[in-house]
């Protein structure tokens, strides 16, 4: 079973009811023959349903995964803005793979156990982190800044 049209019966368009009740539980059959079927007969396509046009876009996947993780509220709001700046797009990327902790940093780097020390080699005060490497330097502060995003990572 591959498409929904097999589900379906023709000549009148109608759920299968035996199938469903069979495959589903009770709560999901009944959702699915609550729902309209055209009375006209239509090609099987395959429609992603985060868009009215029913193509897919890396925007509506993206937002997918966010409504389905469980990103925090703070987090929502630094991708929306990390998402929305008028920038290249491997700046978009560069910024989101900070956030998530994907950059090679050395907090990053000792977490994966490739390497035993986690101190900043600038400072040797404090590990190397996501927020140190993109919040404590003065430089870096100021591409934020000129970026007008506020960076409020926990
Ligand atoms: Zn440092």
């Amino acid at each position: 079973m591959d498409w929904v049209s097999d589900l379906m019966l023709q000549n009148p368009n109608r759920w299968n009811r035996d199938i469903i009740y069979l495959i589903f539980v009770k709560e999901e059959a009944d959702q699915i023959v609550s729902i309209l079927i055209p009375t006209t007969n239509q090609p099987n396509k395959v429609v992603w349903f985060k868009e009215n046009s029913g193509i897919y876009s890396v925007k509506s996947g993206y937002k997918l995964l966010l409504d389905l993780s469980n990103v925090n509220v703070n987090e929502k709001k630094l991708f929306k803005q990390i998402w929305s700046l008028m920038c290249p797009s491997k700046i978009h990327i560069l910024m989101w793979k900070f956030v998530k902790n994907f950059i090679p940093i050395y907090q990053n780097l000792h977490f994966r156990r490739l390497i035993t020390d986690n101190k900043c080699l600038r400072c040797r005060l404090v590990c190397e982190s996501s927020t140190h490497a993109i919040q404590d330097y003065l430089i870096v502060a100021e591409v934020w800044s000129k970026l007008n995003v506020q960076c409020q990572i926990q």
